[in-house]
């Protein structure tokens, strides 16, 4: 017997720890013993989390898919009755029915995925096949979050840049779930807290580092808008807004014209004779030059610009500074007013706008680092207000959530903590322009049999010309994304791929194949309604939906509809790599990328689905895949990470470390056939650290955007103003008013267009507490994952299991003393689609409006490998029962910004129920396989002698 150590990084949530697994060879063969962090990692530094440690045991979960699937004949879709098929079948059948497809139209095939890490190899098969219908599961999760804030400050949060915590003073968090950028995240906040920084946590509920936040601000849910703009009404009321910042660095002194009968009402007044260098960033705005009481080309030396007032240009124009306008929206909204939306007291949101606005004026840190900005001036420090925010999902997951979203990154911005220290900062790629450059096609036209989509699936839409619909102002996705309805749903929208599809609307689909997303059970909004569509048929006995794949390492309720399932690794069997083209792993102070090298061999037949997609774009001779005389280019998926680049010659690949032949290049440089060695040798990690002149300021950084651009992190080289005040939003609301030059909406989408593209951020009641009698369900209901699991991940871990095998439904005590729901009793929760019976806790660690559980714990009998009587199953509930993706009137349950699924804004009332057992009662899956060896099959709950 004899050991091994390897390393690789873990995949048992998002993070991207950096692990070692420690293996015992045996009679010629290798098992792993345990994992454990590894010290050597800079983003966990050695920490492992229980998930993390616990991969071990997904290794050997009893809900492994082992062989390729196929659905028994004349068995129906949701029993999960399969026989197996060789790999050379499965792909046989695929390159058949995906070449018919994509020779004749290629949208008929759509590809969608969960929380995979490998968007850029998915996105770029969907774009090589020619199906615009491509997405990840971002618009179930927190799009509201990308959008929000990267239209307004160039980046958002987690992958793509977070708060400073080592230099923070006051931290404060919004709507963050109990485990989120789990071990990176509580390494910063203990140390923050050690160096005695206060944070503050505003979230209804308070577990997870709301447990530990010095303040917990329990506030309703979907009503962080409405605080977050009383808020911004203080700071400029106090006067403790950063002026020089505002000035400087966003678009608050821009003059916006305000006319209403001119064409170009709230568009940005620009000067005709300046130089736009770029039409699609054209620097040319105005300014209200303070100092010779006239306009000026914005940043002219020596100039300085109003932010208040209204005047007249030369020409007869009425001009407004935006800063203007943005006081005067948030003018009427007082401490008062938000107090009766949000339950926060109007004292303490005073307080606490108080306390953001003078620590950052008054604790400010001035680093002595000289650098240049975009305009020519040169800085002898870098200056902080260290005041650092985070937030995700908890603000983003409502139909409200973008303009939320928006009004934290403008107050973010007033306090003048963008890119600076002890603020929030920016990781590679961001920041980019607003919007960013990418774009989708912008017609049918984009879609052509057996051609390439004409640009990517999912794009950053700067105008309605940008938008991908047809002549009528169709749309040409299934998801209905870049449509009118949903401009801006810059992730797609997941969540509407089932119903869409099933209804035809906007056409048929012919092959659906799903990665990793557990659509019929909690990745999807009405659970009961999708898993009949899934089996639903037409008149003519055909399904709805005709073929249905399925690609996922373990048995869920997804894979008990699937015709075709495709058994992939776990990641401990597989080479992937979190590249800087999709989701690295960046740090502030440069770009960082990382890789997982296998450990152990694939079990059984499982084979990473980056390898199917490899096949697969090699059978269907998509370009990317072939070389030149059609042949298949690349061995498999490592060959492909190695040698492929973006285009012929640019040198930019999958992965930015040991470039060039010799691996003495970074970023840019020459396939390397030793990239994958040179990974495994450095802890599976590549960091490059830019001088310190290139860490801060980076949106007006001269030398960091030449060296950006030179890099391709940016496409163009203008530097990115704060959107305080969005021309975007106000092209869409002028179209929406007949009066854009271009594109204009549908009739029927044309008032809701105009509401809610509206310039400056705004508060509204989510779209479902507006369509539900608040007096008969007047409590809101909300999930989040719980630190030991990730979502559905872990139901079939043993050792997880151990910590949760079945969820309550959290209630305070006063709520629940009224509603005479005892603690520990059985409960009905009913929201105005359907009700579910459940167990229920009291709980002072939820404010009295809400109630709460962790998001899909409950399971079907059967599912998951686990014996149909687990807990999971007979006590565990999901809440997603009780949510509808359609709201009365047959509008979808989605911001109408952006798409972002509202799945937390359900509202529902709680009685105690007479009968014990969770309800909706759910039919038995068969195992997948036929027998289990005794202790895997303890480990998913089975007596040991059954
Ligand atoms: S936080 Fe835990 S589960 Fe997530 S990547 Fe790190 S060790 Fe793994």
């Amino acid at each position: 017997m004899s050991t091994e150590v390897k390393t690789t990084t873990c995949y048992m949530c998002a993070c991207r720890c950096g692990i070692r697994v420690h293996l015992e060879q045996k009679d010629g063969r290798s098992s792993i013993r345990y994992i454990e962090g590894n010290p050597e990692h800079p983003l966990n530094k050695g920490v492992i989390c229980a998930k993390g440690a616990s991969g071990i045991m997904k290794q050997v979960s009893p809900a492994r898919l082992t062989r390729p699937l196929k659905r028994k004949r004349g068995s129906e879709r949701g029993a999960g009755e399969f026989e197996p098929i060789s790999w050379d079948e499965a792909f046989a059948l695929l390159e058949e029915r995906l070449s018919r497809i994509r020779q004749t139209d290629p949208k008929k095939f759509a590809l969608f995925t969960g929380r995979d890490q490998m968007q850029a190899l998915t996105g770029l098969f969907a774009r090589q096949f020619g199906t615009p219908n491509y997405a990840a599961h971002g618009g179930l999760c927190s799009v509201n979050m990308a959008a929000g804030m990267i239209y307004t400050i160039g980046g958002s949060f987690w992958e793509f840049g977070g708060p400073d915590l080592e230099r923070a003073k006051l931290f404060v968090m919004l709507g963050t779930a109990e485990d989120h950028h789990s071990n990176p995240l509580k390494i910063a906040i203990s140390a923050f807290k050690r160096r005695g920084g206060r944070f503050v946590s505003i979230n209804p509920v308070r577990t997870g580092y709301s447990a530990i936040a010095d303040e917990w601000v329990p506030i309703r849910p979907g009503t962080d808008g409405a605080l977050l703009l009383a808020l911004t009404h203080e700071i400029i009321a106090q006067g403790l807004y950063d002026r020089p910042f505002v000035a400087r660095y966003t678009n608050g002194g821009h003059l916006v014209i305000t006319d209403p009968a001119s064409p170009r009402h709230g568009l940005l007044a620009t000067d005709e004779g300046a130089d736009a260098l770029n039409a699609l960033y054209p620097q040319d705005k105005l300014w209200w030059d303070r100092h010779s009481n006239g306009p000026v080309l914005s940043h002219t030396p020596d100039s300085d610009p109003a932010l208040f007032g209204q005047f007249t240009l030369p020409e007869g124009t009425r001009v407004q500074p935006a800063f203007q306008l943005l006081a005067e929206r948030v003018a009427p909204h007082t401490p008062e007013w938000a107090e009766g939306i949000t339950g926060i007291a109007a004292a303490t949101i005073r307080r606490l706008a108080h306390e953001m606005g003078i620590t950052a004026r008054d604790e400010k840190i001035e680093l002595p680092i000289a650098w240049t900005d975009c305009w020519g001036e040169e800085h002898q420090s870098v200056t902080g207000n260290p005041v650092a925010f985070h937030a995700m999902r908890g603000l983003a997951a409502h139909s409200n959530g973008f303009h939320t979203v928006r009004s934290l990154a403008i107050l973010m911005s007033l306090l003048g903590t963008i890119d600076r220290p002890g603020g929030f900062r920016h990781k590679a790629p961001f920041p980019r322009a607003i919007p960013p450059s990418a774009k989708t096609p912008t017609g049918p036209e984009g879609v052509q049999p057996g051609k390439p989509l004409a640009g990517l699936a999912l794009g950053w839409p700067g105008s309605p010309e940008d938008l991908f619909v047809d002549g009528d102002g169709n749309p040409v996705r299934i998801d209905k994304g870049f449509s009118w309805e949903y401009p801006l749903s810059v992730h797609g929208l997941m969540h509407n791929v089932v119903t869409n599809a099933w209804r035809g609307d906007p056409y048929r689909l012919d092959t659906l194949m799903i990665f990793m997303a557990n659509m019929a059970w909690n990745s999807t909004m009405n659970t009961v309604e999708v898993r009949r569509m899934l089996n639903d048929r037409d008149a003519g006995g055909d399904y709805k939906i005709p073929f249905l794949v399925v690609c996922d390492a373990f048995q869920s309720e997804m894979s008990a509809f699937a015709d075709l399932v495709l058994p992939d690794t776990t990641y401990l069997e597989r080479h992937d790599v979190m590249s800087i083209l999709d989701r690295p792993i960046s740090e502030f102070d440069g770009p960082m990328d990382s890789v997982r090298i296998p450990v152990v061999p694939p079990t059984g037949e499982c084979k990473p689905f980056q390898e199917v997609l490899i096949e697969l774009g090699s059978r269907l001779k998509l370009p990317a895949f072939v070389d030149g005389k059609g042949e298949r280019k690349y061995r498999d998926y490592p060959d492909f990470i190695v040698r492929h680049e973006t285009e012929p010659g640019s040198g930019i690949g999958f992965l930015a470390g040991w470039r060039g032949a010799d691996g003495g290049k970074s970023l840019r440089g020459e396939p390397n056939p030793r990239q994958w060695e040179m990974y495994a040798q450095n802890n599976c990690v590549f960091h490059y650290p830019t001088p310190p002149s290139y860490r801060y300021m980076r949106n007006w950084n001269r030398g960091y955007m030449e060296w950006a651009q030179r890099m391709r992190l940016r496409r163009w080289g203008e530097p990115i103003l704060i959107h305080l005040y969005s021309e975007v939003l106000q092209r869409f609301r002028l179209a929406a008013q007949g009066k854009w030059p271009g594109r204009r909406p549908p009739a029927h989408l044309a008032q809701r267009v105009e509401t809610y593209f509206d310039p400056l951020p705004f508060y509204f009641p989510a779209l479902e507490a507006q369509a539900t009698d608040l007096e008969k369900y007047p409590l809101a209901a909300i999930t989040q994952r719980p630190m030991a699991m990730y979502h559905s991940w872990d139901s079939q871990n043993a050792w997880l299991r151990q910590i949760h095998a079945h969820n309550y439904l959290f209630v305070n005590p006063r709520t629940a003393r009224a509603s005479g729901v005892e603690d520990g009793g059985w409960l009905w929760v009913e929201s105005q689609w359907g009700r579910v019976r459940c167990m229920g806790r009291h709980s002072e660690a939820v404010e009295p409006g809400t109630v709460w559980t962790w998001n899909a714990i409950g399971k079907q009998p059967g599912a998951w490998g686990l014996a149909p009587e687990a807990n999971e199953a007979r006590k565990g509930f999901l809440l997603n029962h009780l949510i509808s993706d359609t709201l009365p009137g047959d509008t979808s349950n989605s911001d109408p910004v952006t798409g972002q699924a509202g799945w937390y804004d359900v509202r529902v009332r709680i009685y105690p129920a007479e009968e014990e057992g969770v309800w909706p009662d759910f039919p038995i899956l068969p195992a997948t396989k036929k027998s289990q060896p005794k202790w895997i099959a303890y480990v998913a709950g089975r007596t040991i002698n059954e």
